[in-house]
C-alpha cells in the first residue's frame, strides 16, 4: 500500500493550504477489527451468517452490552442519553467538543454483520490504535452508536441521531409504538439503556461515519473508498386501503371494492412513477398487509408502505405528488377509501465539502481508488450534519447486497476504510480548523488531474482508477448531491437545523 500521507494537504492550486499530518504511520489492527465484527455478529446471529438485532430487543441489549464493554476496555468514558444513544469519549490535550465517529449497531431482521457495526467498531479500532501508540490528540475523540437507526421496529429510521441532533423531542420519541405494539420508552427502560445524559446532545466539532456502501457503485467501478457527498431524501408513507370483504365465488367482478387489488395497483403505480421520473428516483412497496388475508375472501383492508427517495428535494416532491394523484384516481375507480400517514420524511442532505474533500484526499494518499458518490440509504451522519460539519466514508459491498446475511466486504477493504477513518479523525482532531484540501479545480478540459496530483503516482495499477475517478468527479453517481465540483465552499444547507 502506498503511504503518501505527507502529500495529502498540498492538493489543488493553493499549496499554502497545508495541515500537518501528525501520525501518518498509524494503522489499525485489521485482524482485531474483523474479530470484533464477527463476535458482535454472533449476537442475535441468524442462519446464513447474518444477524437480527432489532432496536431495543433483548438481542440489541446484548449487542449494546458487548460494545459498551469494549468501549470501556479501550479507555473510553461512556455516557448514555435519554434515547439510549451511547457515546464513548477519549479526552484530548485540550478541552472542547470532540471529533466524533460512529454509526449504529441495531440491524434489520435479516441483517448482515457490517451494516452500522463497521463504523462503530472501526471507531474503537482508532481509539485502541492511538492508545497503543501513546498518541493523545489535541481535541477529544468520541465513538457513538445511535439508537434505532434502521427504523425496522420503531419508525422513523435514524431515530436516535435525530433526537441527538434536536430534530425530535425525547418525550415524543418515547411514545413511539413499534410494529409489535411495544412503546419505545418502556423498552428503553426494560433493556437498561434509558440514560441520563440530556438530549439534544453536545454538538461535536465534526462527525465522520464509516459505513459499507450497501449498493454496487464502488464495486462496479473497482473503487476502494467512497467519499460520500450527501444522502438522498427519504419519504415513507403508509397507505391504508378500505374496501369491502366479500365472497370470492359469488361476488361478480364489477361489484367488488377490493383492497388487495388496490394495493397491487399502488405497487405498480410506484414502479411506474419511479421509472417515468428516472435519474436517481427510486420507489418501493416493501410491505403489504391484507385483512382478513384469506384465500376465498375479497380483502376488506390493505396497508401498504411506500418508500420514495431522491437526491433532489424538488424531484422527490414531484414523486410524492405523482403518487398522491395515482392513489386518488385508484380510489375512485375501485370504490375504496385510501388514507395516508407519513412514517418518515427527510430532505436530501449535502455533507460538508471540506470533509468530503478530506476523505477523498486521504483515500488517495493511501493509494486507493476513490469515488465521490451520494448515499442511497439513510445514515446517522445526515442527522449529525444538522449540528456540525459531517461526512462519510464508504467501502464496497460485494454485489451491492445489504440488509441480507450475505452482506460482505473484503477484509482488506474494511481495513482500508478504517485506516482512512483514523487519518481523517486525527487530522480533524489536530488541525487549527477543518482543512481545505482542495481549492477550485482548473476549468474542465485543461487536463488538470487532482487525482494524479494527490497520489504522487505510486507504483501499481491503483493509479489508473484514481485518475479516472479524480478527473471526473461529476461523472460519478453523485453529481446532484454535494456538487462534485471540487469547490471548497462549505455547504450551508447541511447545517441548517431543519
Ligand atoms: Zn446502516
Amino acid at each position: 500500500m502506498c503511504n503518501d500521507l505527507d502529500k495529502v494537504f498540498t492538493v489543488g492550486h493553493d499549496a499554502k493550504v497545508r495541515a500537518t499530518v501528525e501520525h501518518p504511520e498509524l494503522r489499525i489492527d485489521a485482524d482485531r477489527l474483523l474479530r470484533r465484527l464477527r463476535e458482535l455478529g454472533e449476537v442475535g446471529g441468524i442462519d446464513g451468517g447474518g444477524c437480527a438485532r432489532l432496536a431495543l430487543t433483548d438481542a440489541d441489549r446484548a449487542g449494546r452490552d458487548l460494545v459498551t464493554m469494549w468501549m470501556r476496555d479501550v479507555g473510553l468514558q461512556v455516557s448514555v442519553d435519554g434515547i439510549g444513544n451511547v457515546v464513548g469519549t477519549r479526552p484530548g490535550r485540550e478541552p472542547g467538543p470532540p471529533v466524533m465517529c460512529g454509526s449504529h449497531i441495531d440491524t434489520v431482521a435479516t441483517g448482515g454483520i457490517y451494516d452500522g457495526n463497521l463504523g462503530v467498531l472501526a471507531g474503537l479500532e482508532v481509539i485502541e490504535t492511538l492508545a497503543e501508540s501513546d498518541v493523545l490528540t489535541r481535541r477529544p475523540l468520541a465513538v457513538a452508536f445511535f439508537t434505532d437507526e434502521e427504523g425496522a421496529r420503531f419508525a422513523p429510521d435514524m431515530l436516535g441521531s435525530l433526537v441527538y441532533a434536536g430534530g425530535m423531542g425525547v418525550e415524543v420519541a418515547h411514545d413511539i409504538i413499534g410494529i409489535d405494539g411495544a412503546r419505545l420508552g418502556d423498552d428503553l427502560e426494560r433493556i437498561g439503556y434509558l440514560g441520563s445524559t440530556p438530549c439534544p446532545g453536545q454538538a461535536p466539532y465534526a462527525y465522520v461515519e464509516l459505513h459499507i456502501e450497501q449498493g454496487p457503485v464502488l464495486e462496479d467501478h473497482g473503487d476502494t473508498i467512497g467519499a460520500v457527498t450527501g444522502v438522498q431524501g427519504i419519504s415513507w408513507q403508509e397507505l391504508t386501503i378500505s374496501g369491502q370483504a366479500n365472497h370470492a365465488g359469488t361476488t361478480p367482478m364489477s361489484y367488488r371494492h377490493d383492497a388487495a387489488y388496490a394495493a397491487a395497483r399502488v405497487a405498480v403505480a410506484v414502479r411506474d412513477l419511479a421509472m417515468a421520473i428516472g435519474g436517481h428516483q427510486v420507489g418501493t412497496v416493501g410491505k403489504v398487509d391484507l385483512y382478513p388475508n384469506l384465500v376465498n375472501v375479497v380483502a376488506a383492508r390493505a396497508t401498504v408502505t411506500v418508500d420514495l427517495r431522491n437526491t433532489d428535494e424538488a424531484v422527490l416532491r414531484r414523486a410524492e405528488e405523482a403518487l398522491a394523484g395515482a392513489v386518488e384516481e385508484l380510489a375512485g375507480a375501485e370504490g375504496v377509501e385510501i388514507s395516508r400517514r407519513t412514517l418518515a420524511r427527510f430532505e436530501p442532505v449535502s455533507f460538508d465539502e471540506r470533509i468530503v474533500d478530506l476523505v477523498e484526499a486521504t483515500g488517495r494518499a493511501f493509494g486507493h481508488s476513490v469515488r465521490r458518490l451520494p448515499a442511497g440509504a439513510g445514515h446517522d451522519a445526515q442527522m449529525l450534519a444538522r449540528m456540525c460539519p459531517s461526512g462519510m466514508i464508504f467501502v464496497p459491498s460485494a454485489r451491492g447486497i445489504s440488509h441480507n446475511p450475505a452482506e460482505h466486504t473484503e477484509p482488506g477493504q474494511l481495513a482500508a476504510g478504517a485506516d482512512v477513518l483514523l487519518q481523517v479523525l486525527v487530522t480533524l482532531a489536530e488541525a487549527d480548523s477543518i482543512p481545505v484540501v482542495r481549492s477550485h479545480p482548473a476549468p474542465a478540459g485543461t487536463g488538470a488531474d487532482p487525482g494524479a496530483a494527490i497520489t504522487g503516482a505510486p507504483p501499481g495499477a491503483v493509479v489508473a482508477g484514481a485518475r479516472r475517478a479524480g478527473s471526473h468527479p461529476g461523472a460519478t453517481g453523485g453529481s446532484e448531491v454535494g456538487g462534485g465540483s471540487g469547490s471548497a465552499e462549505v455547504t450551508t444547507s447541511a447545517r441548517d437545523p431543519r
